[in-house]
C-alpha cells in the first residue's frame, strides 16, 4: 500500500522522459515513464518546474506555501533530508501554531500534523518548490497537503475528493491559512546566523479613543526592552494594526519583556504558548501623527514651487 501511495504520488508530481534500449527489433525506442518521487534529471529540467520559478522570481514575494492535497498535514522544510533545517526552531513554532488552528472533517478537537516530510507523510520529497524558495531565496516556505488524511488510492479520492467535502476541507483550513498570512512578512536571518532568528508571534488589536471610535494612523509600538530593539505600525480606518515579532532582529523567549506602546499609554506583556496575542488600546488625547507627516512636506514643496513661479513672472 505504501508503494503504491508513493507511486501515485510521485506518477502526479513529476514527469521525466527516459530512454530505453528494449531489445526487441532495432534502434532505440522513447518510452515516457511516470517515475517515483523523482526530482528530475537537473535542476528545472521539466517546463512545470520552469514556468513555477519564473512566476516566483517576476514576484516580489514575502513568503510561499503550495497547497495540495492529501494528507492533512503541514509540510516544514527540509523536504529532500531528514536533517534539520537551519531556522528549525522557527519552522516548529510555525508548524505548531497553524496546525493547533486546524480542523478535521469539521473537528475542532483534531488537528492536521506537521513536519518534515519524512515525519508526516514517511518519505523525503527531493525537488520541491518550497525547498528551492526557502533554500535559495531564504524565505518562509511551507506546503500544505489537504485532507482527507486517508483515501482510495484506486479511485483517487484522496486526491480528488467529493465536491461535498470541499466547503469543509476549505473550512477546516481556513484559521491556519490567515495564521500563514499574518505571519507571512516574517524576516529570515541569514542561514549561518538563525541562531539568532526571532520566532513569530503576532499582536493585533484595536486602537480607540475614550469614546469607543476607532484612531486611524495611530502609531503602534512595540519594544523588546531586553535588547532596545522596536517595531511598528500605523493603524488603519478601524483603528487596527498588526505586527509579527519575527519581524524583529533578535530572537526572544517566554521570559522576554516586551512594551506595547500608543501615546502615552503603554501595556507589558510576554509571549505565550499560543502564538497570537489580542491587545485592545485606548488612548486619550492622541493626536494621530500620520495626518500631519504627509500634509506639512507636500505643502511647503507647492508653496516654494508657487513662490518660484510668481518670482519669474514678476
Ligand atoms: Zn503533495
Amino acid at each position: 500500500m505504501e508503494n503504491l501511495r508513493s507511486w501515485i504520488n510521485g506518477m502526479l508530481r513529476v514527469k521525466v522522459l527516459i530512454q530505453k534500449e528494449t531489445g526487441i527489433g532495432t534502434g532505440v525506442k522513447e518510452i515516457r515513464i511516470l517515475f517515483l518521487q523523482h526530482h528530475g534529471p537537473a535542476p528545472f529540467s521539466e517546463s512545470m518546474t520552469q514556468a513555477e520559478r519564473d512566476l516566483i522570481l517576476s514576484k516580489d514575494i514575502d513568503s510561499f506555501v503550495v497547497i495540495h492535497s492529501f494528507s492533512a498535514a503541514i509540510l516544514l522544510p527540509w523536504f529532500y533530508t531528514s536533517a534539520p533545517p537551519p531556522h528549525q526552531s522557527f519552522y516548529e513554532h510555525l508548524g505548531k501554531n497553524m496546525a493547533r488552528l486546524t480542523k478535521l472533517n469539521g473537528d475542532p478537537s483534531n488537528h492536521f500534523s506537521y513536519g518534515q516530510p519524512y515525519e508526516v507523510i514517511g518519505y523525503n520529497a527531493s525537488g520541491s518548490s518550497s525547498d528551492w524558495v526557502y533554500g535559495k531565496l531564504n524565505k518562509m516556505a511551507i506546503a500544505v497537503e489537504m485532507e482527507p488524511i486517508y483515501g482510495n488510492f484506486y479511485t483517487q479520492d484522496g486526491f480528488h475528493p467529493s465536491p461535498s467535502k470541499i466547503k469543509t476541507c476549505c473550512d477546516d483550513f481556513y484559521e491556519a491559512m490567515l495564521y500563514f498570512l499574518e505571519t507571512s512578512d516574517s524576516i529570515l536571518k541569514p542561514k549561518n546566523q538563525s541562531y539568532d532568528q526571532s520566532t513569530l508571534y503576532i499582536v493585533w488589536g484595536h486602537v480607540s479613543d475614550e469614546m469607543g471610535n476607532p484612531i486611524l494612523g495611530a502609531k503602534v509600538e512595540l519594544y523588546n526592552n531586553d535588547t532596545g530593539e522596536r517595531i511598528y505600525a500605523y493603524t488603519d480606518e478601524n483603528g487596527f494594526y498588526m505586527l509579527n515579532l519575527a519581524t524583529m532582529n533578535h530572537r526572544y523567549n517566554s521570559s522576554t519583556k516586551f512594551t506595547l506602546l500608543v501615546g502615552d499609554v503603554s501595556i507589558d506583556f510576554q509571549v505565550d504558548d499560543n502564538g497570537r496575542k489580542h491587545v485592545e488600546l485606548t488612548a486619550s488625547n492622541y493626536i494621530p501623527e500620520l495626518s500631519l507627516v504627509p500634509v506639512f512636506p507636500v505643502g511647503i514643496i507647492i508653496l516654494v514651487a508657487i513662490a518660484n513661479i510668481y518670482k519669474r513672472r514678476n
